[in-house]
């Protein structure tokens, strides 16, 4: 996304653009450049809930990437989000679905996801799944039905749904302490809708390659601000646009 297509926000806004320096661009270090009028604008958490927010929105002006600078105020203000959150609330905890464009079938965002695994990874009968961010286990319901002699591990902040996650046939255990932890290899580890919530993927994604085996596969899946540009008022998540091939290849020249 380009800044300049982002709607003239009004006069009297430039009074909200920081009188502080911010910090660098989280993938590359150059220097942000804030989007004056953001903080007009009403928020929300990726649990669907209204936030009136302070956190700032900006564009690096070395690599494009639109993003929430990593300021004390969005760290805080994503600490709070999180103590409560309650994924899928709405469907109490069931995770909603999504319509095929061209025949209309529905399907869950994660029974789309194993499916196209199914077709599309030729994975093996069998292996080691990695879910980070796993929520509450809607992924690894969906991956079992499909892959019943994988055996999994989901990962997350806290241990909320460790009942739930743990009850899922095929899930050894619900991980959440840190992932450099965990002295399993895995087939695949998957990220849906997770990547775009942490700061400083590069060094992430990096640290994740020795929990790979040889031949293991990274799945990710992260919103097209393009076609859903709804997404730059979600606070938690931290970059908000399509700029991840830039991300891998920043990745793959480390
Ligand atoms: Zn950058």
């Amino acid at each position: 996304m380009q800044f300049n297509h982002m709607q003239k926000p009004p006069d009297d806004a430039n009074a909200t653009i920081t009188k502080f320096p911010l910090p660098p661009c989280h993938l590359c270090g150059g220097d942000l450049k804030e989007s004056p009028g953001y903080s007009l604008l009403g928020q929300v958490t990726s649990d669907c809930r209204p936030w009136q927010g302070q956190t700032k929105l900006a564009a690096c002006c070395t690599c494009g990437a639109v993003q929430k600078p990593l300021t004390p105020q969005w760290h805080e203000e994503v600490a709070q989000i999180y103590e409560s959150y309650s994924v899928y609330a709405q469907a109490q905890g069931a995770e909603q679905l999504s319509f095929d464009v061209e025949t209309g079938a529905n399907s869950s965002r994660s029974q789309f996801i194993a499916n196209w695994l199914r077709q599309q990874a030729h994975l093996p009968e069998s292996g080691l799944l990695l879910d980070i961010g796993c929520g509450n286990g809607s992924f690894l319901n969906a991956f079992q039905q499909i892959f019943p002699h994988w055996q999994m591990i989901g990962a997350e902040l806290d241990d909320r749904n460790r009942a739930l996650v743990e009850s899922i046939p095929g899930v050894l255990s619900l991980h959440t302490g840190q992932l450099t932890d965990l002295n399993q290899r895995f087939d695949l580890i998957v990220m849906v809708h997770a990547l775009e919530h942490i700061p400083r993927p590069i060094e992430f994604l990096d640290a994740l390659k020795s929990l790979l085996t040889p031949t293991g596969l990274l799945f990710i899946e992260v919103p097209d601000l393009h076609a859903s540009p709804f997404d730059i008022l979600i606070t938690v998540r931290t970059l908000v646009n399509a700029c991840f091939s830039g991300l891998l290849n920043q990745l793959a020249s480390s």
